[in-house]
């Protein structure tokens, strides 16, 4: 499928705002507002976006167009369209509608797998199987990338401390079942910095490097850019955030706001890593989307701050 091209990006930048982050507030954003965020994000220089969930309407309605949302974004050349999916009848509208990445999460504590995808940790490999299958039966160059996430990886608001012997068998079991590979996601906010580096290189001993590159944290507890900068020493390179850090997970209470995009491109900027993404423009997207959202937090420091005198990117400013 004509993936875009990742060239002079040091890291890549997955906003996951359209799917987690309004999945998980109670305003229901316009088809059209989705529609203006995901251009002006990807006019900002977003090249990753996790647009909608293949979900039933009535259990997200939130998220109820996402079928129209994936065939829109995947007009637009060079915008990677990511879906989460929950099972394999989800998979099926996730291809037919034409994204090119799908995400089924499994979380690594079964406890929080039966509350969130009430499924059994066996029961979520089947359906992984039967997305690999189905993948597998499609012609060559319309395969989508297909990734297991391993959500609660860092612990569980239910059972507590999931060990990493554990997520690390989950990892292996996923890429048996046919993902192309795994991520993590500190879907509670558990996570820091060395449970971060020692879960990375746990988990790559297991399946290999090119079977795990990134990562979804939470700013729960304040960790997230932390988090982030451990996990990029330890080597991953791609970053989930969400705009404004909208969002988070409903069935892990206490557990709000992704990882600010905002605050995330800044660092990356500001240490000389490019994302690609202008933050002039990236300020931009974070008004638009307040209009749309007025009853909505957004959080993060360097949209409020504004940047630094004198500051340099190292993305270079679009001339036009
Ligand atoms: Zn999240």
């Amino acid at each position: 499928m004509d993936q875009p091209e990742k060239a002079n990006m040091d890291v890549l930048i997955s906003e996951v705002g359209p799917r987690d982050g309004l999945q998980n507030v109670s305003s229901i954003m316009p088809t059209a507002a989705k529609k203006a965020w995901i251009d002006a994000a990807f006019a900002a220089g977003i090249t990753e976006i996790e647009v909608g969930s293949f979900v039933p309407a009535k259990l997200l309605p939130q998220l109820a167009d996402t079928n129209e949302i994936v065939s829109y974004a995947r007009q637009i050349k060079g915008l990677t369209v990511a879906a989460l999916v929950p099972n394999s009848h989800g998979a099926r509208n996730a291809i037919d509608a034409g994204a090119h990445k799908i995400t089924l999460p499994l979380s690594c504590s079964e406890s929080h797998s039966k509350a969130n995808l009430r499924r059994t940790h066996a029961q979520v490999l089947a359906e992984a199987r039967t997305i690999a299958e189905m993948i597998s039966d499609l012609p060559a160059g319309s395969r989508p990338h297909f990734e297991g996430s391993l959500s609660t990886a860092f612990g569980c608001t239910i059972e507590g401390e999931v060990s990493e012997g554990k997520v690390a068998t989950l990892a292996e079991a996923l890429m048996e079942a046919g993902c192309d590979e795994v991520g993590l996601a500190d879907t509670t906010g558990y996570a820091n910095p060395s449970s971060v580096r020692r879960l990375i290189e746990r988990i790559w001993s297991s399946v290999g490097k090119e079977a795990l590159t990134g990562i979804h944290l939470h700013n729960t507890r304040g960790l997230g850019l932390a988090n982030a900068y451990a996990a990029l020493e330890a080597g991953l390179t791609t970053f989930d955030s969400s705009l404004g850090g909208l969002g988070g997970c409903p069935f892990a209470p206490g557990a709000s706001g992704n990882l600010v995009t905002e605050d995330l491109v800044y660092m990356f900027e500001s240490m000389g890593l490019s994302t690609g993404i202008d933050l002039e423009r990236l300020f931009a997207v974070r008004r638009l989307v307040q209009d749309a959202l007025v009853n909505e937090d957004f959080y993060g420091f360097t949209p409020e701050a504004g940047l630094p005198l004198g500051f340099t990117p190292t993305t270079p400013r679009p001339t036009n």
